[in-house]
């Protein structure tokens, strides 16, 4: 019994290497490179693409690909700020799930302008644990960890801190009212993933975000982040 589960198990994320192969292809040679962006729920992924989106990348011109189970909150708010914007909801027709795999990516590929676009960014649905097993085919993984998550997470989570190669620190304007050691969150993350790059952010103020456009134009341009 529990052979086979893990039998299935592997096939599915076979059969999810193999679309995200086919979907990466897709974007090379539309020359779009791709970020898949991952959190916990309410860590800030809107906000932030907000402020980067609102002061612009140099030489870049981004779309955004927003995942979540239902509606479209945080398409409106980002269409709003004239970037092309596709909504892909996994409810109704894929059940609900709580992350986003390769097929549904591909599923969107017709609606999202390739042609309009040199970096596509695709929020993935708030969640820090199956939205790391599920590759759609990006070129670089950044996930954030806001400061009222707490510090413990990457122990927690430690797939999900490993999976990506950059980890956005957010909501660093909230420390001084917080228990949160900066400190202990970064022994923490180091133990999981030793040497991944990391930033600290406030959507809300701004600060630091002008580092996190820097990566994202990095990746565009080709940069491939250290995994
Ligand atoms: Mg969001
Ligand atoms: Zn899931």
């Amino acid at each position: 019994m529990h052979r086979t589960k893990v039998r299935v198990a592997t096939d599915v994320l076979d059969a999810n290497a193999t679309i995200a192969r086919a979907n990466r292809a897709d974007f090379d040679r539309a020359g779009v490179r791709v970020v898949n962006l991952m959190s916990a729920p309410g860590a800030g992924k809107t906000a932030l693409l907000e402020r980067v989106l609102i002061d612009g990348l140099p030489a870049v011109r981004p779309g955004v690909l927003e995942g979540d189970v239902q509606g479209s909150f945080d398409a409106d708010r980002l269409s709003a700020l004239h970037v092309p914007v596709t909504q892909l909801n996994t409810d109704p027709g894929f059940g609900g799930e709580c992350h986003l795999d390769a097929n549904m990516v591909r599923s969107a590929l017709g609606a999202i302008a390739l042609e309009e676009i040199d970096l596509l960014i695709i929020e993935n649905v708030g969640n820090l644990v199956c939205p790391a097993e599920f590759r759609v085919g990006e070129d670089a993984r950044a996930m954030i960890s806001s400061v009222t998550e707490g510090e413990d997470k990457p122990l927690k989570y430690p797939l999900m801190f490993r999976a990506c190669e950059l980890v956005v620190i957010n909501k660093i304007d909230l420390l001084p009212h917080l228990d949160f050691s900066l400190e202990r969150f970064l022994e923490n993350l180091d133990r999981v993933h030793p040497g991944v790059e990391h930033m600290l952010v406030s959507a809300r103020t701004g600060e630091g975000v002008d580092a996190f456009a820097g990566w994202l134009v990095a990746v565009a341009r080709g940069g491939a982040p250290a995994a």
